[in-house]
């Protein structure tokens, strides 16, 4: 690659960016840093009547959660910018004003009352009305006006448009670092809409003159996109500008694999599409995060990115260091990518036995009140012996309840399984080999115990599960030797006297 690759991500601040919208930023991060490029963030909020209040900020701080921040944008080495449309304003004017001048693009002054009676009078003859090279000459346009009429509606401040003149009898061959070449018949393209008497200018022509002012090399975007990669050509095309590389990113896919991923899929099927959690300025609606939700940043990501891209081996587990050195736009799969909500969970599970103990302490404990006057290192030691089990933190309390509470109350088949007619009995011979013993360290709990088993042929589950249902309440948690060592020898004492007591 000869120039310095430059990518941008370019949302609409219309609400909360959606994580299929994640996926998209995450592409141009691992490109741009693959290609020891410039990755930017571009805010297209020309659609004043959409404009969101905070989404902005959502935005930002959802890259800075993923760890995936821009290189440049607003506020963040402005060499190209200002990075908001809305900013550029007199720019889009100027060039939309070019292609008038060079016959590239025109004013339209029909009303939609007009251009309505034509759509349905078409319809009535069984036709389609495109405003393109079969109707142009018939409508309310500087093609059909004379240059003072058109002068004249101007200076009255009537409401225009202004059209691109799609060129008629084109083939045009499209390129796509994903799909290959794409063929297009230039017929059937409208005259899209450029620019408004607002002053402000439309997507497209405002999209076009920043990729190319802000020096874009790459674009690579949604698939949602790919329609209005013709004009896009013709527009680059009209300013003799040198057309940059595209990359239509796949679909992303509901959990059933038919239809696009919406927020109704995540409420019927209780998971977040968004980042992080938004709350709506107008409605006050609150809708879930992955990061509230408990997801580590490095699970999204890393479930992200298999999100119609793969390594081409059976990795599947990838740092963002591993992805930007793996990643390759040749491996972008065409076909839409289904969005697997029990697949990042699997993937939280792992990086949550990535983490070090220490730190998930630290959120187990800022999480529960109970937890206030628990000392962190025992709080530690414990998430160590459970982590295994637990993909959220908030997994973590049912997991280990009993190392800082004794069990209020027992599992009933747990009971029934576990306490015979002569549990008493031998757990109280147990108590006092228990009680007897000087060095209480896991190990030797679990030599003595054991021996003391053996040598009274008595049966390992006829003690273990006794003692385990004593200590936990039920017959599940981690070795059994390791909760007597942690909670101690007077509440093991405690806890195995409490449940003779209660059951016998
Ligand atoms: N503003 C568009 C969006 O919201 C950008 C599309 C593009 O990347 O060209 O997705």
């Amino acid at each position: 690659m000869t120039k310095n690759v430059r990518v941008r991500f370019a949302p609409s601040p219309t609400g909360p960016l959606h994580i299929g919208g994640v996926r998209t930023a995450l592409f141009n991060y691992l490109f741009a840093k693959k290609h020891h490029g410039t990755f930017v963030l571009r805010i297209e909020d020309t659609d004043r009547s959409r404009y969101v209040k905070g989404a902005e900020n959502y935005i930002v701080e959802s890259l800075n959660w993923c760890g995936i921040p821009f290189d440049e944008g607003p506020g963040k080495n402005e060499k190209f910018g200002p990075y908001r449309q809305s900013a550029r304003k007199e720019l889009y004017k100027q060039y939309a004003d070019a292609l008038i001048a060079s016959g590239h693009a025109y004013y339209a002054f029909d009303t939609p009352e007009s251009l309505d009676a034509h759509r349905k009078d078409h319809e009535s003859k069984g036709k389609t009305f495109i405003y393109n090279w079969h109707n142009r000459l018939k409508l309310v346009n500087s093609l059909t006006l004379s240059p003072k009429e058109t002068q004249d509606r101007l200076e009255a401040r009537e409401h225009y448009v202004v059209r691109f003149k799609s060129p008629k009898n084109k083939t045009l061959t499209l390129k796509d670092l994903i799909r290959g070449d794409i063929k297009i018949d230039s017929n059937i393209l409208d005259d899209k809409i450029l620019f408004k008497s607002d002053g402000m200018p439309t997507y497209h022509l405002a999209n076009v003159v920043d990729d190319h002012f802000m020096e874009i090399t790459h674009v690579i975007r949604g698939e949602e996109w790919l329609p209005s990669l013709a004009l896009h050509y013709l527009l680059y095309d009209a300013f003799s500008w040198d057309v940059p590389h595209f990359a239509h990113l796949p679909l992303i896919l509901k959990p059933t694999g038919k239809g696009k991923l919406s927020k109704r899929d995540g409420d019927k099927l209780n998971f977040p599409v968004f980042p992080i959690e938004w709350e709506d300025p107008k409605t006050h609606e609150v809708s879930r995060g992955y990061k509230e939700d408990g997801y580590f940043s490095e699970a999204v990501v890393n479930f992200l990115a298999f999100l119609g891209w793969n390594p081409g081996t059976e990795q599947e587990i990838f740092s963002l260091e591993e992805l930007v050195e793996a990643f390759d736009l040749k491996r972008v799969n065409k076909a839409g990518a289904r969005f697997d909500p029990d697949k990042i969970k699997w993937f939280n599970h792992h990086y949550m036995q990535q983490q070090s103990n220490a730190v998930l302490a630290e959120s187990f404990k800022s999480q529960y009140d109970v937890l206030n006057d628990i000392d962190i290192n025992y709080i530690a030691l414990v998430v160590g012996l459970v982590k295994e089990r637990a993909t959220f933190i908030s997994d973590f309390w049912d997991l280990s309840f009993y190392f800082f509470q004794a069990p209020k109350q027992y599992d009933e088949k747990a009971v029934k399984k576990a306490f015979k007619e002569d549990t008493p009995g031998v757990m109280t011979q147990l108590l006092d080999l228990i009680s007897a013993i000087d060095e209480y360290t896991s190990k030797n709990l679990q030599i003595t115990i054991k021996s003391w088993i053996t040598s009274n042929e008595m049966g390992f589950g006829k003690i273990m599960m006794p003692l385990r249902l004593a200590l936990v309440g039920a017959l599940q948690g981690p070795d059994v030797f390791e909760i007597m060592f942690l909670i101690g020898k007077t509440e093991t004492v405690s806890r195995i006297k409490t449940m003779i007591n209660k059951l016998k």
